[in-house]
């Protein structure tokens, strides 16, 4: 029996992935499952699961978690240092679907175990890329990508020489707003940017491919995942979200990953890998499909764009600032302070100013370092939005 942790349960990757665990339910041991708020759903699939425990991010909830879990034999704990505690118990596969930079401390513990760990919290790479590659690679912990593009470009990657690599390309949907004229933009609700085109996630990522800052946080996933020169990744606005990545090497072929819009996919190829098992996802049928059509990722449209190629070149803490303040400034338009333009101008300012202090994007990428620049600029993001 594989020991599996999920770090996020309750979320979208989370209950997808014990949709696919749940298929095969004895060749799985689940030592813990994570939530934030929606204590029935943890309990629920905690006692389903039969989980060793389960972790609500709250403290405030541990009384609600152990009422749910009354006489089932689970264990409850709440709390940041729960996480992190869950996260050291033995597991020989971690699944990090918490949303935000939160993700990142319970994914660097489970490094330190060892396990392999399924990566969809894309802010742990953008905060902490090499944090956490040298963390897997001390303790031999092995990291497998779970957004889909960075799962299609491992996948095109596999018996490759990575020397060899000319180009990658990442797809984008363009999000709830890629029709709209640019002009409408600025009276652009909350939910409005929360209806997504083609996939089924979570209300933060999706309002995130609105404003493309989602395909933001991936180019510089990207980089840091597969170390690859920022020059070489692009963005392509796709549509249709049928093709999730294309690399390209130096004899010009080009390698796409091509598969209906369904991230159990991708967490499933990390659940098995090195294997591939058979999963329970539509199978394309081309002819239906019929055409495929591509479009250019616009910087003006979408200035998330511009700012991840900024953030890329200065390196350092950059990434955490940038994926802090977005998060922030998301917060900022969910809660109707901002408008939805104002979240790039919000996030831009952020990143001038913090760079303006001498000492901070360059310091060093530890996890103190990194919470340091994410709180100064929720700090900065926060005085700007309170203008
Ligand atoms: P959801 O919002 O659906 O779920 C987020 C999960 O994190 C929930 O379990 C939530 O708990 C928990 N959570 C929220 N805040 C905190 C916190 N501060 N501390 C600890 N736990 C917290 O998000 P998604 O599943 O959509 O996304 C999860 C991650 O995967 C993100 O990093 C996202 O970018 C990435 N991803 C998602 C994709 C998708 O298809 N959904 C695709 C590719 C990447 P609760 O709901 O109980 O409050
Ligand atoms: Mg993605």
């Amino acid at each position: 029996m594989r020991r599996v942790t999920i770090f996020g349960a309750t979320g979208s990757i989370g209950q997808n992935t014990l949709n696919l665990i749940g298929r095969d339910p004895d060749a799985y041991d689940v030592v813990a499952l994570t939530g934030g708020q929606n204590i029935a759903q943890l309990a629920k699939d905690a006692i389903a699961f039969k989980a060793d425990v389960a972790v609500t991010a709250h403290s405030h909830l541990l009384n609600d978690l152990r009422q749910a879990l009354a006489g089932s034999g689970v264990e409850a704990a709440a709390g940041p240092q729960a996480l992190i505690d869950a996260a050291a118990r033995p597991a020989d596969w971690v699944m990090s679907s918490i949303v935000g930079s939160a993700g990142l401390a319970p994914g660097l513990t489970a490094l330190q175990q060892g396990a392999s760990l399924a990566l969809a919290n894309k802010e742990s790479m953008v905060c902490a890329g090499p944090l956490m590659l040298s963390t897997a690679k001390a303790h031999g912990a092995r990291i497998l990508p779970v957004d889909s593009e960075h799962s299609a470009v491992f996948q095109a990657l596999i018996g490759e020489d990575l020397d060899a690599i000319e180009r990658v390309i990442i797809t984008a949907s363009g999000g709830a707003f890629r029709d709209w004229p640019l002009e409408d933009l600025a009276a652009a609700t909350p939910e409005q940017a929360a209806q997504h085109p083609n996939w089924d996630m979570g209300q933060r990522i999706t309002i995130d491919s609105a404003s493309m800052f989602n395909k933001a946080l991936e180019l510089i996933e990207t980089k840091e995942f597969f170390q690859i020169a920022p020059a070489k990744i692009e963005a392509v606005v796709h549509p249709e979200s049928m093709i999730h990545a294309l690399v390209g090497f130096q004899d010009g072929a080009l390698m796409a990953h091509v598969g209906p819009p369904d991230m159990r996919h991708a967490i499933g190829f990390a659940l098995h890998y090195p294997q591939r098992k058979a999963l329970p996802v539509e199978r394309l049928d081309l002819v239906s499909l019929g055409q495929l059509t591509f479009r250019p990722a616009d910087e003006q449209r979408w200035p998330a764009l511009r700012l991840a190629r900024e953030v890329m070149a200065t390196g350092g803490l950059a990434g955490a600032v940038f994926n802090a303040a977005k998060e922030r400034a998301l917060d900022g338009f969910l809660d109707r302070r901002i408008g939805f333009q104002q979240i790039a101008s919000v996030v831009e300012e952020v990143l001038s100013r913090v760079s303006a202090q001498p000492g901070h994007i360059d310091a060093a990428i530890t996890l103190d370092n990194v919470m340091h620049a994410d709180h100064l600029a929720r700090v900065r993001a926060d005085e700007i939005m309170n203008k």
